[in-house]
């Protein structure tokens, strides 16, 4: 596996690192491990001012390390300065949290005074994908490293420079060796660290074959995991709906980092009394777009990541067209050199077609028509996915009914995907299992260790 910065707006070898040797897995494995039992007599309090210096780091370095992850993956200059700022609000919100969620719960029992308290396991292994290299680090990291569990992480082999330039940036704000180490390793050395003794557990971001592989090693060595995948998310459009926020929204719920969120409303439902109005404030959002060099200001529409990843979207529209689905907008060569698709938007998706149960990472919009609202929420549930969705209503009750009749791990009302330090994320059915950030996050990898004492009473 390569390790290679490809610049997807000119598709130029930026840069191209070389693969970690079994020799030094084990070097930091027991670096790693090392630092667990130290951290172990060290309370939390120790490390609360590195990681807000790990965050008054990521803000001070934001224009670099955008560019970073722009020229990893291809997304708008603007997106990745913002996830910079939001890394460095995650990591701010553990510094600040963690002392608070590890304070022992006291529990209520006739048979002695018992509480448990929230310990560190062991070493983590992090699998990261590339849609977002630095917040999908972070966002197991800064938990973790409170918590007291070092962490290895494999990134996507396709944003290294990203994943390297942040553990550079946390061993010089003064985290020990340990803390987070960048190893750029295969698939069967996943595998080789997942099974080591000193490994406690894994999270994985990615796709459903990627999280199937690494769960499966996870379960065979029984550590512990997270597992945070794709989704199919839909956005439903209530009778109700306050249309000019529609508008307002929807461009960004379905092209934000050029289609390529876990979360990004898939799957529009709408009301068979509303869908030509919607396919109109569609279309006019899509021909709106300007497609160009992602690290220029004005450009709206990044290329996808890299060309695998366009050749697969092109053949999941190419097959969804095939199936039967009636191309509305789009699906047109877009005359640059880069890893272009340009917003496409497909209806008439019936049961049978490849696309109905997809997940297709990109901007293309599924618009499905339906009579009623029982409807609606049948087809939202109607997916092996169950990751986020979003419910549009102008009357919050309303809303909030037909939200937690959806079965996602998450759904934003009158909104569209959005992800916050306090904001618990993640998914149900194959979108995974477990949660990252907020309290929940917090606790993915602790130890709620019980001590009772029975003459206590
Ligand atoms: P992917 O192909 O599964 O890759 C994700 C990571 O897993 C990469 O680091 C990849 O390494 C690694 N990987 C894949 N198979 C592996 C195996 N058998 N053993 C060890 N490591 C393995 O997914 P992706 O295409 O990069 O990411 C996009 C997917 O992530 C989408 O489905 C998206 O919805 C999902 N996602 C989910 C969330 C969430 O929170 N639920 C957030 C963001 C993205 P290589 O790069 O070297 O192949």
């Amino acid at each position: 596996m390569a390790y290679q910065t490809i610049y997807p707006y000119t598709n130029e070898v930026l840069k191209s690192y070389n693969n970690a040797t079994d020799a030094e897995l084990e070097e930091v494995l027991t670096t790693s491990a090392a630092l667990y039992h130290q951290w172990r007599q060290e309370p939390a309090a120790t490390r609360k001012p590195i990681l807000h210096k790990i965050a008054s780091a990521l803000r001070e370095h934001k224009a670099e390390l955008a560019k970073i992850m722009t020229q990893d993956m291809g997304k708008l200059i603007g997106e990745s300065e913002g996830e910079v700022d939001l890394c460095a609000d995650i990591a701010d919100y553990y510094a600040d949290q963690a002392e608070n969620f590890l304070q022992p719960v006291p529990l209520d029992t006739a048979a002695g005074k018992a509480y448990y308290v929230k310990q560190a396991t062991g070493v983590l292994v992090a699998v990261e994908p590339w849609n977002f290299p630095l917040y999908q680090i972070v966002r197991v990291f800064a938990p973790n490293f409170m918590v007291g569990n070092p962490m290895i992480l494999k990134d996507a082999s396709i944003c290294p420079t990203s994943a390297k330039a942040f553990a550079d940036l946390v061993l010089e704000a003064g985290a020990p060796a340990g803390s987070l180490t960048n190893l750029f390793i295969s698939y069967d050395q996943v595998e080789k660290a997942i099974a080591d003794p000193r490994v406690s557990g894994v999270a994985l971001t990615g796709s459903e074959r990627g999280g199937s592989s690494v769960a499966a090693a996870a379960g065979k060595y029984l550590k512990k995991s997270t597992m945070e995948l794709g989704g199919n998310d839909a956005f439903v459009i209530l009778d109700d709906a306050d249309w000019d926020l529609v508008k307002e929204i929807t461009p960004q719920a379905r092209l934000y980092n050029a289609g390529q969120v876990c979360t990004s409303s898939k799957r529009f439902i709408v009301l068979e009394q509303d869908y030509d109005k919607f396919i109109v404030i569609l279309k006019e959002a899509f021909a709106a777009v300007k497609p160009g060099d992602p690290l220029d200001p004005a450009t709206t529409l990044a290329p996808l990541s890299s060309a695998k990843a366009k050749v697969k979207v092109q053949s999941q529209i190419d097959q969804a067209i095939a199936g039967g689905a009636t191309l509305v907008y789009g699906n047109e060569t877009v005359d640059l050199p880069g890893q272009f698709i340009q917003p496409t938007i497909l209806t008439d998706i019936k049961k049978d077609n490849p696309a109905y149960n997809t997940e297709i990472f990109g901007p293309v919009a599924q618009v499905y028509k339906v009579a009623n609202e029982a409807e609606a929420i049948a087809l939202a549930n109607d997916s092996s996915y169950g990751l986020g969705s979003s419910v549009i209503s102008s009357n919050p009750e309303h809303a909030q009914k037909v939200a937690e009749q959806i079965e996602a791990g998450m759904t934003f009302v009158n909104a569209y995907w959005m992800s916050l330090p306090e904001l618990p994320f993640g998914g149900v059915k194959n979108s995974g299992y477990g949660r990252e950030l907020s309290a929940l996050g917090f606790n993915a990898f602790v130890n709620e260790h019980l001590v009772i004492n029975a003459a206590e009473k």
